[in-house]
């Protein structure tokens, strides 16, 4: 069974004049990316996606991993916004148990703070509607206290209980280009746009920089290779005005980073989501578990730094999660100390508002067509389908007829079920399977002795690096580390403890000698003590 595109070969085609016509070229490879070259090769285009880093590398593996329809923007009146993301929660749910799963939040009431409990189950109420089920409660001190131990009594007025899904945003891109490569489609990491190739006024295809990262032979001499198609998207999210503006010079993308801190789950043990208001903002910052650890998250700034390097979370904002935290659970404080790993995102909310409170920026995605650029930006994971949708209605006109297809679901359903895979524990199973789809077989099939043990407290295991290692487009340590698996976040010392099973997987699987493992873990530990650490200096 295949895995994703074949870097190496692609390229050596394309440098020797090959594979340079496409139907439809996608720049991109986060979720809005990879939901286009899905809806485009359903409908039989032959598309090609291109992104500069590793897939999902962008906002895409930084999200706060939630499938959900957003109370915000209920609260504010966006009902549309709302339903399409609840319908597309239960779409998800339904499709990719496993990889999309329910869990509960619960919203806590403090005295004198809003929404209190009556205007909590309003919303609650019309957001159930909207997504057609019935699933919250009011939950009362004492249940709350057992949930989430610790917890500040004092002025604690209880909490809604309602359910909205967490998935892992990175597995969920992988799968989504994986089930495009099935239909046809081809994707590459690591391939950058340099620019778009504008004919007679109008876009005709990328300029590739085929050295841009490149750590192989295949792209040797290739310098920069032209692609062509009567289609280009710019699916680049918060780098969306880049390309844009080689065709219309607006400014319509306002980065605004959100930052995360990841904590032992020992410290403070969830198995559920809990929001509270910041003291300082008011804002709803989550608490939840996340692969045996306890994540707090997320801040909300403008974002002015280089977009060319990976977002990190600054001093204050460590200072403002954990004095959140520390408000709620006074007696189990946390500090700097405590923390294993941090990640931070930039949203490209399409605004550019500067001066307004950035959580009040609408969360919408939006469509531009510029002389046959199609640039998509803004939204949500959650909605990644209708985006990709409303790309190719606007595409439409220069595309020719899409084939008939009858199945609009993203993912296929694997051959196999969670008992035939693994009787002994079908809850994994079905991790795996909406991880993996009917490739799960082959992981399990094909695992060493002892690969399927959980490595530390997350769900991970051996035999799905090695899969990655094989199968995924693995360039680099820190693609495994960071977005395959997210061991590296997960474990102490950024995944340390693996570090001898993986030399020797790399060392049988892809031939890397000891300098060239070195190498790696240097570019692998320089990456995730600038960006997925704690910052350094603090005031
Ligand atoms: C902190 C935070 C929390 C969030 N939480 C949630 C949540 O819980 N639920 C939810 O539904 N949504 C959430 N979101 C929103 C969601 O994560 C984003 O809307 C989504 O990931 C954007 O995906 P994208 O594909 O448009 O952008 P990206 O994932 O950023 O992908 C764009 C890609 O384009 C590539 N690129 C740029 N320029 C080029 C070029 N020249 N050539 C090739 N490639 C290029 C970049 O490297 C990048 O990988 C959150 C966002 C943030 C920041």
């Amino acid at each position: 069974m295949t895995g994703v595109t074949d870097r190496k070969k692609l390229l050596a085609a394309m440098a020797n004049g090959q594979s340079l016509e496409w139907d439809v070229i996608v720049i991109g490879g986060g979720i809005t990316g990879a939901g286009v070259l899905r809806e485009a090769s359903r409908r039989g285009y032959r598309a090609l996606l291109l992104e500069q880093q590793d897939f999902s590398w962008g906002t895409s593996s930084r999200s706060s991993k939630m499938v959900h329809g957003g109370l915000r923007y209920l609260a504010a009146g966006d009902l549309k916004l709302t339903k399409e993301s609840v319908r597309e929660r239960q779409r998800l749910l339904k499709e990719a148990p496993g990889l999309v799963d329910r869990i509960a939040f619960y919203f806590t009431f403090r005295k004198g703070l809003f929404p209190g409990r009556w205007a909590m189950a309003v919303i609650l109420a019309i957001y159930d509607f909207l997504a057609g089920i019935r699933d919250h409660s009011y939950c009362s001190n004492s249940q709350l206290v057992e949930r989430f131990p610790g917890l500040e009594q004092t002025n604690l007025k209880g909490a809604s209980r309602y359910t909205d899904a967490m998935v892992d945003d990175s597995r969920l891109v992988m799968r989504v280009l994986q089930e495009s490569i099935d239909d046809g489609a081809k994707a590459l990491n690591y391939t950058k746009v340099a620019k778009l190739l504008i004919e007679n006024d109008k876009v005709s295809g990328v300029v590739i920089d085929a050295l841009h990262n490149a750590t192989d032979d295949a792209t040797n001499n290739a310098g920069t290779i032209e692609l062509r198609a009567p289609v280009v998207v710019n699916a680049t999210g918060a780098w969306a005005d880049r390309l844009r503006n080689q065709v219309n010079s607006e400014q319509r993308i306002r980065p605004l980073r959100g930052s995360h801190i990841i904590f032992p789950s020992v410290l403070c043990p969830v198995t559920e989501v809990m929001t509270f208001l910041h003291q300082d903002d008011r804002r709803g910052v989550y608490i939840y578990p996340w692969e045996g650890t306890t994540v707090l998250g997320t801040t909300d700034l403008d974002h002015s730094d280089d977009l060319d390097c990976e977002a990190s979370i600054s001093n204050p904002e460590v200072d403002y999660l954990l004095a959140g935290f520390n408000r709620q659970f006074p007696n189990n404080p946390l500090s700097r100390a405590d923390i294993l790993s941090t990640w931070a995102g930039v949203r490209p909310v399409i605004g550019a508002e500067r001066g307004k409170n950035p959580s009040k920026e609408r969360r919408d995605h939006a469509v531009w067509s510029d002389n046959g650029l199609i640039t998509v930006s803004g939204g949500k994971l959650t909605t990644f389908r209708l985006i990709a949708l409303d790309a190719l209605n606007a595409a439409a006109p220069s595309l020719p007829n899409p084939a008939p297809f009858t199945d609009d679901r993203v993912f296929v359903a694997p051959a196999i079920s969670t008992t035939e895979l693994l009787p002994n524990n079908p809850q994994w199973a079905q991790r795996l399977l909406g991880r993996y789809g009917s490739r799960a077989q082959a992981i399990i099939a094909q695992s060493g002795a002892g690969e399927l043990a959980w490595l530390g407290e997350t769900q991970f295991c051996l035999a799905e690096c090695r899969w990655a290692i094989q199968h995924e487009a693995v360039e680099h340590l820190d693609d495994l580390l960071l977005r395959r698996t997210r061991l590296g976040l997960c474990l102490p010392n950024g995944g340390k403890p693996v570090y001898p099973a993986l030399q020797v997987m790399f060392a049988s699987e892809r031939g890397w000698d000891n300098s060239c493992w070195q190498a790696e873990v240097a570019r692998y530990e320089a990456i995730w003590n600038r960006y997925y650490s704690l910052p350094k200096n603090p005031q």
